[in-house]
C-alpha cells in the first residue's frame, strides 16, 4: 500500500500506512498508526458481521 496518510511525529516525515517505524528517522509510530491495531479493528468487524448474519439467518428459520 503506497497510501502516505500519516506524518511522524518526531521528523514530519510522509509515512506509509504499513511498517511500525518512520522511514526516515526510524521512530516508533503512534499506535493508532500502525497497521497492526488497523488490521485487529478489521478483524473484528468481519467477526461481528459474520455474527450478525449468523443470527439474522437463524432468525429467519
Ligand atoms: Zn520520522
Amino acid at each position: 500500500m503506497a497510501l502516505r496518510i500519516f506524518t511522524c511525529r518526531d521528523c514530519g516525515h510522509r509515512m506509509r500506512f504499513s511498517h511500525n517505524h518512520c522511514g526516515k528517522c526510524f521512530a516508533r509510530k503512534e499506535a493508532y498508526q500502525q497497521p497492526l491495531l488497523w488490521y485487529t479493528i478489521a478483524v473484528i468487524l468481519v467477526l461481528l458481521l459474520v455474527f450478525g448474519l449468523v443470527q439474522w439467518i437463524i432468525s429467519q428459520v
